[in-house]
């Protein structure tokens, strides 16, 4: 079974669906499912209605998993296992307060040293906690040994017990934190392979601790994925890109099946540059994925998302851009030389349907054009209709051709009228309004 786990903390950011892409294609790959996980145990961080933003931008990159989880639904596993874990002396509970915590932080700051915990807690009898009436988190034990793994992308790490620490697993109100409800979920999920972003390497020693710890022997293989670059400035897509947040992409007209072929496309090695997510589950290696930061590129990607919009059934992009006529997803298609995503074409079919003025400089020439057009009953060819108009305004060279393109797209600029005339010969009424 593979996992995505998002937290409902904030937009979903583009590494993160290159994380949920990557373990639906290896649970496809692999034959196995894949769970939804919504990590919501946080609670002060948690906002509303993220979750159900997740898995709708899930359903449109047409990601399908077999069932979702609130890890919050699992609670009681988290603090029946942690109860165990203090049973067997492999957990103790720690009163330092806060304050007092925040002090040896300070100090190990000073001192220039890597902050741990001292342990205070760990030797205290089982009478003087009896007795103490104040609130305690639940501390898991260093481990006694160093904790080895090999990461399927980065090799092998070997942490040594200093560096798992005796760490927080139950916070004061008795709520698991991240690291031990992850751990204990991913127990509980049978989790196969766990695929997420690098930020949690350092995790991992802790992850398998706890596992250790519950007597978990099942081996989960771990993928870490590099982050995402800005390719313009290099530094970390950070949430300040907009291009950061998938919701915004989408917004800005770009197509899911692109997006999907981006994010799998950069930092790796691929057989064809323009595919989709169902092709790249023929060939996707994840052990090819590169080490070093993938770089994301906005042009890049409208570049890939003209291949895309191309590839579109011309019925079903004709759908995308409020019509369901075919001849408008032709038409669209004809604006891909200027365009590259859905929201810039619209802005094209707007023009064409907008309602126009006259043209400057060609003030009486589009009046004349316009009123003729309005007249005019229905022609197959656009030979036809300009030599109707030429008759019936006896314009000529650019006198003509200016106004009859503004009047019949709404812009000066664009795709040959021959080749545009077909697909908007039956809207020509409404055009010309
Ligand atoms: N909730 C974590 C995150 O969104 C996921 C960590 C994991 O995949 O283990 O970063």
């Amino acid at each position: 079974m593979l996992r995505f786990a998002p937290s409902p903390t904030g937009d979903m950011h583009i590494g993160n669906l290159r994380v949920a892409i990557f373990n639906y294609i290896v649970s496809k790959q692999l034959n196995e499912g894949l769970i939804i996980r919504i990590e919501d145990t946080d609670k002060a961080r948690n906002i509303e209605g993220k979750d159900k933003e997740i898995l709708e931008i899930l359903n449109l990159f047409s990601i399908d998993y077999v069932s979702v989880f609130y890890q919050s639904d699992n609670l009681k596993y988290h603090q029946k296992m942690a109860l165990q874990l203090m049973t067997q002396k492999k957990a103790f509970a720690c009163f330092c307060s806060d304050t007092k915590l925040e002090e040896l932080k300070e100090e190990s700051i000073k001192k220039g040293i890597p902050f741990r915990y001292d342990g205070f807690c760990e030797t205290l009898s089982d009478e003087t906690v009896l007795n103490t009436n104040a609130p305690f988190t639940v501390r898991l034990k260093k481990p006694d040994h160093n904790i080895k793994f090999t990461d399927v992308l980065k090799g092998d790490f070997d942490y040594a017990p200093f560096d798992v620490d005796s760490f927080i697993i139950l916070r004061q109100d008795k709520t698991p934190t991240y690291n031990y409800a992850c751990s204990v979920d991913d127990m509980l999920m049978d989790i196969s392979m766990v695929i997420r972003g690098e930020d949690h390497v350092s995790n991992t020693p802790k992850q398998i601790h706890i596992r250790e710890s519950l007597g978990y022997t099942k081996e989960i293989k771990y993928v870490h994925l590099p982050i995402i670059l800005n390719a313009q400035t290099g530094k970390k897509m950070s949430k300040r890109d907009d291009a950061s947040s998938v919701k915004w992409l989408i917004e800005q007209g770009f197509l899911p099946s692109a997006i999907a072929n981006y994010l799998v496309l950069i930092g790796n090695k691929t057989p064809t540059e323009i595919f989709t997510l169902e092709e790249a589950i023929k060939w996707f290696k994840i052990e090819n994925v590169s080490k070093s930061g993938a770089k994301f590129d906005i042009d890049k990607l409208r570049f890939i998302n003209r291949k895309h919009i191309e590839m579109l059934d011309e019925m079903r992009l004709s759908k995308i851009l409020g019509f369901a006529d075919e001849n408008i997803g032709k038409l669209a298609k004809l604006y891909l030389e200027e365009a590259s995503t859905i929201k810039e074409i619209k802005a094209k079919l707007d023009d064409i349907f907008s309602v126009k003025t006259t043209l400057e400089g060609f003030e009486e020439e589009s009046k004349k054009v316009k009123e003729v057009l309005q007249k005019t009953s229905y022609f197959e060819s656009y030979d036809d209709l300009k030599n109707h108009v030429t008759e019936n305004t006896a314009l000529k060279g650019k006198n003509l051709f200016k106004p009859l393109r503004y009047i019949l797209t709404g812009v000066e600029n664009g795709p040959n009228l021959a080749d545009i005339y077909p697909f908007i010969k039956n809207y020509i009424g409404e055009i010309v309004r």
